[in-house]
């Protein structure tokens, strides 16, 4: 009898696992409590294999011999549970789609950065030619690929959830961006149960194979000790030393490959601000440790053009820049996009909180910002903390009286940022929806 294989979520990671499942022989069924796509539907089926939504047929899936679970859904779910009780193996499509990829994976992790810096390596592999597909967090699934494409390389977004159910995958460069509090809700408010699930970047890993990290990390360094690590280590840090594969020095980029030390002038780098030169080093080391020749990295981290959402300049309304950071959805990215800013800020703050401490850009909102401006369905959390401030500031809920609020705030020369350190869930679908509203409400002004 063939071994059946449960999927829980049909979004892209599931539907994409289910078609490899099918593909590779496997008695396959998905089972989504909320609604699937159209456009997963029409994939599922055209594979033939058995869905259902709205619903979890709880027998059926309790029979599985092996369950993929979707990122989206938290070990606590009921149904999880259950599994884990009977002592069901439950998996991350990325573990899935592991066992049946024959391509080198280059796997990003961190805190922050991770589209960034996972959409730079990507940029710089194919600009040189090479036969690389884009997979994880970012564009189509891994298992989709693995299923009905054929490529050399692979560049994987990991964020925390799919590194929770990771248990065999090997990456063979493994990238540690940063670690800093964020999704404490899925971790039973335990800043240590994170840490470990980004930790899991680093297993398996073998002598052959790389490890890239930020080297200033205090929690990474200490993590790293309780660890036996073999594979080679790359560390990049602002400061040079002995121990660093990439660094700044003479206000350049320098980053050491076996073809020696490619240099470039930070004002070379189109994507701005410190978090950005830590990202574009991690980027150049993944492709050097692939062997591409410095000169198509120099070339091809001059002209990325960076990711939308990501402190993307929108437009200049009457000498005022107004930037759409909204992907910036904890604490610590919206202290490095604050951090970036070379002008007078009002800043734009606010939605689902996730267990937030504001105390880390305390002083730097004191510093630099104007005017605040708290969006969100609950504001009271913000105006307690930031409210006595001495810095003006004003409550609304929507992103059309926000960007009203700024513009009747904001002086010439300013700049206003959506960077609102927190989820959307609360006035919008997503951080895409709250940031293409925000560029909306900026062009009709
Ligand atoms: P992720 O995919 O990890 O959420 P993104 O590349 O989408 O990261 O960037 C999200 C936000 O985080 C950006 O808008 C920026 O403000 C901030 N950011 C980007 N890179 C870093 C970094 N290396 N360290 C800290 N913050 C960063």
């Amino acid at each position: 009898m063939n071994k059946k294989i449960v999927i829980l979520g049909g979004g892209e990671s599931g539907a994409g696992a289910a078609v490899l499942a099918k593909v590779k022989g496997f008695d396959v069924f998905l089972s989504d409590k909320g609604h699937i796509q159209d456009r997963y539907k029409a994939q599922l089926d055209s594979y033939g294999i058995e869905w259902e939504e709205g619903m979890h047929s709880e027998q059926r899936i309790l029979e599985a011999d092996e369950v993929i679970k979707s990122p989206g859904i938290p070990t606590h779910a009921p149904i999880i549970q259950k599994l884990m009780a009977l002592g069901t193996p439950v998996i991350s499509e990325i573990e899935f789609a592991g066992r049946y990829n024959t391509a080198k994976t280059v796997c990003i992790t961190g805190s922050n950065g991770k589209t960034t810096t996972t959409m730079l390596t990507y940029h710089i592999l194919q600009k040189a030619g090479c036969n690389v597909g884009l997979a994880g967090n970012v564009g189509k699934s891994f298992a989709l690929q693995v299923a009905t494409q054929h490529f050399d390389y692979y560049v994987i977004e990991l964020s925390s959830f799919q590194l929770d159910n990771m248990y065999d995958f090997k990456a063979d460069i493994a990238v540690l961006l940063n670690i800093t509090p964020d999704h404490l809700d899925r971790y039973e408010h335990k800043f240590q149960n994170y840490i470990d699930a980004k930790m899991r970047i680093t297993q398996n890993l073998t002598k052959d194979d790389i490890i890239i990290y930020w080297n200033d990390d205090e929690i990474i360094q200490k993590e790293l000790s309780k660890y036996t690590i073999s594979a080679q280590k790359k560390p990049f840090s602002l400061k040079k030393s002995n121990q660093v594969s990439a660094y700044v020095e003479n206000d350049s980029l320098q980053v050491v490959t076996r073809f020696g030390t490619l240099s470039l002038p930070l004002s070379d780098l189109p994507i701005k601000g410190t978090h950005n030169v830590y990202n574009s080093m991690a980027a150049a080391l993944s492709a050097s440790s692939l062997l591409i020749k410095n000169e198509q990295i120099r070339e091809a981290l001059m002209d990325f053009e960076g990711v939308e959402h990501r402190l993307e300049k929108v437009a200049y309304v009457k000498n005022v820049l107004y930037v759409n950071d909204s992907k910036a959805t904890n604490v610590n990215s919206c202290w490095y996009a604050l951090e970036s800013m070379t002008t007078p800020v009002v800043l734009i703050l606010g939605g689902t909180d996730k267990g937030n401490d504001y105390n880390e850009i305390k002083e730097l909102v004191r510093r630099k910002v104007r005017a605040l401006v708290f969006m969100g369905a609950d504001n009271h959390k913000l105006i307690g903390f930031f409210g006595n401030m001495g810095i003006p500031y004003v409550s609304v809920d929507s992103m059309d009286a926000a960007v009203q609020s700024c513009y009747e705030m904001a002086q010439k020369g300013d700049t206003v940022l959506l960077s609102p350190r927190c989820a959307s869930f609360d006035l919008f679908k997503n951080y895409e929806h709250r940031g293409e509203l925000f560029k909306e409400c900026v062009r009709n002004l």
